[in-house]
């Protein structure tokens, strides 16, 4: 049985409620679905952390704000842009439905509508959009670790760089480096390193314990994480957790002069964050301190806020 909470959503927007009554009914079996009599009230519920809809079908003729202007400013907002639009609408000559078509809707569904057609209809776009999502969330994840890439990395970072401005919460941000990770290849062949890069991914990802937190190989030997509503002193907790974490996989490395097992170095950057700085500008702080830990002799953290 599928969990309530993985079926896909669906939010019905229409300003007269049994339209809205007919395709709830229809879809309720196989959607979570949400409603909204106006178009205000349907950018409200999208804008909502959680109320993001797989799918939405709008009405276009609705008092005030019409359909679409809906669909015109969710396309215009890059966090709604990928939500598929089907007009639901009585405006059914081919000029309304290409100017639909044109503001990015996916799809055109003529009052009065037949509910097994709508059922069809949702469904080939919900299927469509769960592959997209699918893709997508290839795309941000590493191939060799499993764990999220710099570019989702970059992403998160921005969002909650912009969510610290809003909210006066402190940001912090931390990268690892592995310690003489050339001569570990040289050593043990480039098998050997990607084995030992899988192992340290994991250790590193297991040091994460909030929700919020999320972190990324960066590159090559190098992770970062990004710690919402985060102070100096947790970044260093989770600096000082990556380094001692993976020296206690005790991965011999015959080649570190740091204790001849796999080590780390870690530097973390913290602060709340302001408008003339950037959220690079926080990495790039982390990045400095995780140079003066190598610099200070490898296997240890290093910060600044
Ligand atoms: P330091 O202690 O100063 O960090 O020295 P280092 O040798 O770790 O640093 P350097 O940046 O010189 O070397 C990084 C090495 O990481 C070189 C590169 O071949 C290796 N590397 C990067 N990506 C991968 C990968 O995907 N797999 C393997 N096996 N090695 C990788
Ligand atoms: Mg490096
Ligand atoms: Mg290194």
């Amino acid at each position: 049985m599928q969990n309530d909470n993985n079926k896909p959503l669906v939010l019905i927007v229409d300003d007269t409620p049994t339209n809205i009554q007919v395709l709830a009914e229809t879809l309720r079996a196989d959607y979570r679905v949400k409603v909204a009599t106006s178009g205000q009230a349907a950018l409200d519920i999208v804008g909502r952390e959680g109320g993001k809809p797989d799918l939405i079908l709008l009405d276009v003729m609705m008092a005030g704000m019409d359909g679409y202007e809906v669909c015109r400013r969710l396309k215009d907002n890059p966090d709604t842009h990928g939500i598929p639009v089907i007009f639901v609408t009585a405006k059914n000559d081919a000029q309304d439905e290409e100017r639909g078509l044109r503001l990015g809707a996916m799809d055109y569904i003529a009052k009065p509508f037949h509910p097994a057609i709508v059922k069809a209809r949702v469904q080939n776009h919900i299927s469509l959009k769960m592959k997209t999502d699918l893709l997508e969330s290839l795309a941000l994840i590493d191939g060799l670790t499993g764990i999220p890439n710099r570019r989702r990395l970059d992403e998160t970072l921005d969002a909650e760089w912009k969510r610290g401005l809003r909210n006066g919460t402190p940001l912090a941000v931390a990268m690892a480096d592995i310690d003489y990770f050339k001569a570990y290849n040289d050593h043990y062949g480039h098998g050997g390193g990607d084995e030992c890069l899988k192992a340290v991914a994991r250790a590193l990802s297991s040091s994460l314990v909030r929700p919020a937190d999320m972190m990324a190989r960066y590159g090559g030997e190098e992770f970062a994480a990004v710690m919402p509503d985060t102070d100096a002193a947790g970044a260093k907790l989770l600096a000082q957790r990556w380094c001692d974490n993976v020296a206690a996989l005790v991965l011999p490395h015959a080649c570190s002069s740091a204790g001849g097992h796999v080590t780390v170095s870690v530097g973390y950057a913290c602060q709340v964050p302001e408008a003339p700085q950037s959220p690079q500008m926080l990495l790039e702080m982390a990045d400095k301190m995780l140079y003066q830990a190598k610099e200070h002799g490898r296997n240890q953290v290093c910060g600044s806020q």
